[in-house]
């Protein structure tokens, strides 16, 4: 759906996207991290040619971003704004429009969304009289409109209330459901384990991870187990060290070793394993580490990431 490769952009002698390649495929909600400063708002930018990169291409559906293809995606800026004296619906139905929908249609697909969240009984109110969350969702609804293909949300769940975060993530689920592709930046880092297929993240302007959230979780910690066992397990060849944890035991394994085999080992020695489960680090664990080690993955790699082989840390180093 959008393929963005070897994109870079400079500022004053400081690259600040260097040499970013990704793939978004249709229908995954697809997570932007990195922390502040990384180039994830540059980056957006280019992807959506609001920004001309000094090098690079980003396709989408096979061809560049302009002209009516620009109607196909809708982004959600960091920095919002609303016309404060507009009416609530009328804004709605001026994106609609913006979109290429008919004035009717804008305005019965302006109050769908308007009830979706939530908002049915402030249509004909102007935007200032309501409160900042309600903006937000008013935001949202704009981004939505149309039924954009590709939709680009910077920090979407900012400034809403826990019931208004299930809300959009209901909206996201059901849009991704239809087909709709969601490309989010977003620092909440447990959003992005529940809601995200895969996932980007940048440093300094380079790529230091890129694959699955679940995949680079699992790889990132694939050396702790937890062991559930009546009696300590004993000590064999591949664990490096044995801890009690908890009700249970965490072993740390060797780099080289092979999890089957330890657990293989373990039970030969006649352990009661009851369960032997991967700890998997929490993301935000993750982007610490990466971000205070500041590796990226064109230091020490020949070449950026393909969307079939998610790279981890291991990678990177
Ligand atoms: P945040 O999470 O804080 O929003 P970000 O990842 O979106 O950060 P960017 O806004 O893309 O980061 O900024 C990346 C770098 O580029 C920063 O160092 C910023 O100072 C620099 N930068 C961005 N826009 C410009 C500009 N117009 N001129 C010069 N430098 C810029």
């Amino acid at each position: 759906m959008l393929q963005v490769q070897n994109l870079r952009k400079t500022y004053d002698d400081r690259t600040v996207v260097n040499d970013v390649s990704f793939e978004v495929a249709a229908g995954e909600i697809f997570a932007l991290l990195g922390p502040n400063g990384a180039g994830k708002t540059t980056l957006i930018r280019m992807i959506t040619d609001i920004l001309r990169p000094d090098s690079g291409t980003v396709t989408f559906a096979g061809r560049p971003l302009r002209g009516p293809d620009r109607a196909r995606v809708a982004y959600l800026p960091e920095e919002r704004g609303l016309y404060r004296r507009s009416g609530v619906l009328d804004t709605l139905a001026y994106f609609g429009e913006l979109k290429g929908l008919a004035s009717g249609a804008a305005r019965r697909e302006a109050t769908t969304l308007l009830a979706e969240f939530g908002l049915e009984a402030w249509g004909a109110k102007q935007v200032q009289a309501l409160s900042k969350g309600m903006q937000q969702k008013v935001q949202l609804c704009a981004a939505l409109i149309g039924r954009p293909e590709l939709l680009i949300l910077d920090e979407p769940f900012s400034g809403l209330d826990p019931i208004n975060v299930q809300v959009l993530e209901t909206v996201l689920r059901q849009r991704r459901a239809e087909g709709t592709t969601v490309l989010l930046s977003t620092h909440q880092m447990n959003k992005v384990e529940q809601q995200c297929d895969r996932a980007l993240m940048i440093n300094r302007g380079h790529m230091v991870l890129y694959g699955r959230v679940a995949e680079l979780r699992r790889h990132y910690g694939a050396h702790a187990f937890e062991v559930h066992a009546a009696t300590r397990p004993p000590q064999v060849a591949g664990i490096t060290s044995l801890e009690p944890h908890g009700a249970h035991w965490r072993a740390t394994l060797a780099p080289e070793a092979e999890p089957q085999h330890v657990l293989a080992a373990l039970v030969a020695q006649g352990a009661a394993v009851q369960a032997f489960i991967p700890m998997v680090p929490p993301l935000e664990d993750i982007f610490v580490d990466v971000v205070q080690r500041g590796v990226g993955l064109d230091q020490g790699q020949s070449g950026p990431p393909t969307i079939d082989e998610p790279v981890t840390p291991g990678g990177a180093r």
